[in-house]
């Protein structure tokens, strides 16, 4: 949970007398490949293409290949243009005048308002619209106009065809956290929640490596009411609502248990 770190930062700015920029720049988001984890595509770019900068992915027997979310955001379109333009497309608003076009999909799997992360399957690589054979239309603009795409701010190649591998959706395989009780030790329980046996307690300020998260019991502690439990080893699990994870909700990267 996160709830605390807004207070200390408050502080830390009161104590530092560090004054905010009135105007700070919004960064860009951390644009992923738009495929599955350690997946390689091929991209091409090309001066003639129509946005300028759009990418055309392929890769052998794409056809209904699962396409993923480049960044976090909320979907704002999900359209049919039937035999023209981009056919079936996919557009997710990443904030701060950010947008990803996902175009000629076969199929959609997402809904408009939906909010995804990175990984997140949003459709299927198709041949619909004004396609001629089967690939992944992606587009990256900000305020609508069409911009040059870069993946981990890694400017993609303009112009020609560079194979990409996605590292979207990795799993980081474990995260970290440190128990916050106000001074009670915290309970251990065999499972994902208070009806599990206790099989030991850690202290307030313990440093946790949490490898999965799963939902258990609802609690409310510390950063407020969670039903989330955090695994910190074998047959070991803890009340998310007492962890500090940096993280409202699940933390990014980590697993389900
Ligand atoms: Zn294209």
């Amino acid at each position: 949970m996160r709830k605390r770190w807004i207070s200390l930062l408050v502080t830390g700015l009161l104590v530092g007398g560090a004054v905010a920029p009135a105007t700070p720049a919004l960064a860009a988001p951390t644009f992923r490949v738009p495929f599955p984890c350690g997946q390689t595509w091929s991209g091409q770019t090309r001066s003639d293409h129509s946005p300028a900068y759009a990418v055309d992915f392929n890769r052998t027997d794409d056809s209904g290949d699962p396409v993923v979310a480049s960044a976090p955001g909320t979907v704002d379109r999900v359209t049919d243009l039937g035999g023209t333009s981009y056919g079936k497309y996919v557009r997710i608003n990443h904030g701060g005048g950010y947008s990803t076009y996902y175009a000629h999909l076969s199929g959609f799997n997402v809904s408009v308002g939906q909010t995804v992360g990175y990984g997140k399957v949003i459709g299927w690589v198709g041949s619909t619209g004004g396609s001629t054979g089967p690939h992944l239309h992606y587009e990256q603009r900000l305020n609508g106009a069409d911009i040059q795409v870069r993946f981990n701010g890694t400017l993609a190649l303009y112009w020609g065809t560079k194979s990409y591998t996605s590292g979207n959706g990795c799993s980081s395989g474990s995260g970290n956290g440190t128990v916050d009780t106000s001074g009670t030790p915290l309970t251990v329980r065999s499972g994902p929640g208070t009806g599990y046996a206790s099989v030991g307690t850690v202290a307030d300020g313990t440093r946790v490596t949490i490898a999965c998260q799963t939902s258990g019991t609802t609690v409310t502690g510390t950063y407020g009411t969670s039903s989330i439990w955090d695994r910190i080893g074998s047959g070991r699990f803890i009340a998310d609502a007492y962890v500090y994870t940096g993280s409202d909700g699940y933390i990014p990267g980590v697993p389900r248990c």
